[in-house]
């Protein structure tokens, strides 16, 4: 029998990790996990419960509020997909809001929101099978998983097709301030003290700033047969 992988997807934010990710998944009948849903579910309840992550008042309520969070991934059969359930409630839509992403990378720079997230990551990913996407998936949750992806495109392409989503969504947003949103994200996401965003030394670095969905998937799926092939 095949042996199954641990596929690695990290990069910039609305690079299509999840797309990829999604994609990917289901051609390899593997698992899929969106991390970043994880970090959005907990920020959700940080805003909800008066934090920002704005002070040292915050961080710490914040902290103390992590015992509270149960965040579970419930399979949606008419999607083909699982959706982010915070304390039983599905909060899929809410966590993808432009209010939920311009707190967001505040929360995940905390370090013991990054240590508790990436203890139940490691265990969802322990009988290998899985595509998991995020910032850190190759470099800290699992260092050692066959084939590591680093996604970039250009903040404008980025902003661009992340503004068209919101839009299609129903999301009153400018292209402006998405772009804002991507550029500061990435900003905490690349400079924050715990877990950094930086490509793994042994990923495959993917610029799909010019690239269609279908080549990427093509290609990203070839890369994956062959790690599959050899593993
Ligand atoms: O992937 P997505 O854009 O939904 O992630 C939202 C935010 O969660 C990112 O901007 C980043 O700050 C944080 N994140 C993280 N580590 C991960 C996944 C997401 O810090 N593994």
């Amino acid at each position: 029998m095949e042996k199954k992988i641990t596929i690695a997807i990290d990069g910039y934010s609305s690079t299509g990790k999840s797309t990829i990710a999604k994609q990917l998944a289901t051609a390899l009948g593997y698992v899929y996990v969106d991390t970043g849903a994880m970090y959005r579910a907990v920020t959700l309840f940080a805003l909800r419960n008066g934090s920002i992550a704005d002070t040292d008042e915050d961080v710490d309520n914040i902290v103390s509020l992590l015992s509270e969070i149960r965040l579970k991934f419930v399979p949606n059969s008419s999607l083909g997909y699982c959706e982010m359930y915070l304390n039983d409630e599905n909060v899929e839509a809410e966590i993808r809001t432009l209010h939920v992403s311009q707190f967001v990378s505040k929360v995940a720079a905390i370090e013991a929101v990054r240590v508790k997230l990436v203890e139940l990551q490691q265990a969802m990913g322990r009988e290998k099978g899985i595509v998991m996407d995020g910032r850190d998936i190759g470099t800290v949750v699992f260092p050692d998983a066959e084939l590591k992806i680093f996604m970039t495109a250009s903040p404008e392409k980025r902003a661009y097709r992340r503004y068209k989503e919101l839009l299609d969504r129903g999301d009153k947003v400018t292209y402006e301030e998405v772009l804002k949103n991507v550029e500061h994200r990435d900003y905490i996401d690349t400079n924050r003290e715990f877990s950094p965003l930086r490509k793994a030394e042994d990923a495959i670095a993917f610029d799909n700033s010019d690239m269609g969905l279908k080549e990427q998937f093509e290609r990203i799926l070839s890369y994956s047969q062959r790690v599959i092939a050899r593993a």
